[in-house]
Formats: C-alpha cells, sequence, structure tokens
C-alpha cells in the first residue's frame, strides 16, 4: 500500500479516536490541504475555529493562526504540527513596541492585522484580516487617529481605499515583497488575456499592475464567478492549488516563480500524524491574554 495511504487511514482513526478536526490555511501544501476538514484564509479559519465543536483542533498554518484558534475557543485544545512554524511579519512587532506607540499617540485606535503574536492582539483595539481591513477602518470615527500594525503594504493598501492616514508600523511579509511590479508585468505580456489578482500584503507598485486586489478567500470566490479563462496569481504558491481545484477549466499562473512562505511548508502528513498520536504540539496561552486578545478578534468577527 503507498505509504501515504497507510498515513491517511491513521490520521483519520486517530481523528476519531481523539475527536479532532483538522483545519489549514490555503498556503499548505497540496496533501494537507486535501486531508482537512476545513481550508481557508484567515478570517475563514477564525469564525470556523470559534464554531468548532470537537474536542481537539489540528491547525496546519502558523502559529500566530493556531493562537487564534486557541483564544477563540479556548476550551479546546489546539495542536499544531510543527512548532517552529512561525510568521516573520508576526515576529516584526512585539507587545512591548504597541505599548510604546500607544504612549506616543494617546488617543489613537490600534488596528491590529492578524498575523501578530496573541500578546500583541492583547494589546490592541481591534484586529482585521486582508479580507476585512478596509471594513474595519471604515468603522473608525474621522477624527479619531489609527495606528496599523504590523504590515505597512496592507495599511498602505487600507490607506487608498478609505482615504485614512494612518500611522503604519514596518512590518511586511517576506514572501509578497519578493512579487515585483516587473515579474507581474512580464507575466501580463506573456498571458495578455489573463486578469491579474495579488494580496494586498504586496507593494503598492505591484498593487498597481492588479486588476483585482484580493485576499486569497477572495480570490477563490472571484476566479470561481469570473468569466475569464486565464489569472495571474500574485500571492503565496499554495492557492494555486485550491484554486485549480475548483477551477478545472481554468489556468494560474503564479506572478513570478518560488513565491514560497517556507513556513507555511513545514508541516506535512507525518506531522500531523504524530501530533494526533502525541498531542504535541499543544497551545497554551495565559488567561488574561486570552481575555484581552479575544476583545479585539471578535470585535473583528462582526466585519465578515
Ligand atoms: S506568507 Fe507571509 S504573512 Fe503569511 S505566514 Fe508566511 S511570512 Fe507570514
Amino acid at each position: 500500500m503507498n505509504n501515504n495511504i497507510k498515513i491517511i487511514e491513521e490520521i483519520n482513526k486517530l481523528k476519531k479516536e481523539k475527536d479532532a478536526i483538522i483545519l489549514a490555511h490555503n498556503y499548505q501544501i497540496d496533501e494537507v490541504q486535501d486531508i482537512a476538514d476545513y481550508v481557508g484564509d484567515s478570517l475563514g479559519l477564525s469564525i470556523k475555529a470559534s464554531e468548532v465543536t470537537n474536542k481537539v483542533i489540528v491547525f496546519c498554518g502558523v502559529k500566530f493562526m493556531a493562537e487564534t484558534a486557541k483564544i477563540l475557543n479556548p476550551l479546546k485544545t489546539v495542536l499544531i504540527p510543527d512548532k517552529t512554524a512561525g510568521c516573520p511579519m508576526a515576529d516584526m512587532i512585539n507587545a512591548k513596541d504597541v505599548i510604546e506607540l500607544k504612549k506616543q499617540h494617546p488617543g489613537a485606535i490600534v488596528v491590529c492585522y492578524v498575523n501578530s503574536s496573541a500578546e500583541v492582539k492583547a494589546n490592541v483595539d481591534i484586529c482585521c484580516t486582508s479580507a476585512n481591513a478596509v471594513a474595519v477602518v471604515n468603522s473608525i470615527p474621522k477624527d479619531r487617529e489609527i495606528i496599523f500594525i504590523p504590515d505597512k503594504y496592507l495599511g498602505s493598501y487600507v490607506e487608498s481605499q478609505t482615504a485614512r492616514k494612518m500611522m503604519l508600523w514596518h512590518g511586511y511579509c517576506p514572501t509578497h515583497a519578493f512579487i515585483d511590479a516587473k515579474s507581474v508585468i512580464q507575466m501580463k505580456k506573456d498571458h495578455p488575456e489573463a486578469e491579474i489578482l495579488v494580496h494586498p500584503e504586496c507593494n503598492s507598485e505591484v498593487i498597481k499592475t492588479a486588476d483585482k486586489v484580493l485576499s486569497t478567500g477572495g480570490m477563490l470566490k472571484y476566479a470561481h464567478e469570473s468569466p475569464c479563462k486565464e489569472f495571474i496569481i500574485g500571492t503565496e504558491i499554495g492557492i494555486i492549488y485550491r484554486l485549480q481545484k475548483q477551477n478545472p477549466g481554468k489556468i494560474f499562473y503564479p506572478a513570478k516563480n518560488n513565491i514560497i512562505c517556507p513556513n507555511m511548508k513545514l508541516i506535512n502528513l507525518e506531522k500531523i500524524m504524530w501530533s494526533l498520536e502525541d498531542n504535541v504540539y499543544e497551545i497554551n496561552l495565559p488567561g488574561n491574554i486570552i481575555k484581552k486578545a479575544r476583545l479585539s478578534l471578535e470585535r473583528m468577527k462582526e466585519f465578515v
């Protein structure tokens, strides 16, 4: 029997025994997406995690996502199959930085992209994802100063869509920063019929080349509904597997070769099996952090 088939059987057996559910991000490797009970973007995963009734959540993504699941559903056991799966952007700001920013800008509202640690979320007013950042910022009274953390590129895209000037932190996603406008323009020359869809974590030059700026969930919806048959995709390549699976008659080109987040590729079938076998690696957070971070995440969930 093929080794993967044996591992999949074992995972399914363990899932039943432990009453577990597998949640996976759109950037995970193909096999992980295939075995997951739910695959989605940060907003979809947050909503799903908060609704889970199983005892155990195996979270296939990066650490801040598994922490978000724990914060939104704290009585569940949340496991991440590879404890080294982090996010460089989330590590570009810490709770001390946020406290300092608030001191420097008293009265400002702090809007925080979910790509941030639990400690950071515990010190902000409201979280957002790339799917609802514009709506979140639009909801803030015009006379309030806004601090947007940690992604300067998402922040500047939101500024362009809301006509709000914000104080932007200097974080960014190295994977999306790797995408450059020249490569996207070249791809468009090679595939003139294709529509360009890019993620708002890309820099503003890349965003200028795009037909649509969308979260990964937004890309899936748009590509399905669009009459267009070809698309150039400006985000992590993991999404292309799902785009192709859901739209077999359409063609999806990565905006550039090797748009890969190494952290999103750390989890595989073996690690999911070991995670379920040994209950590793459990996400544990202090009660006060859960309580405070939950408020900012619950506010975010109102903007679906
Ligand atoms: S793709 Fe970028 S933002 Fe997402 S986990 Fe990787 S480094 Fe972080």
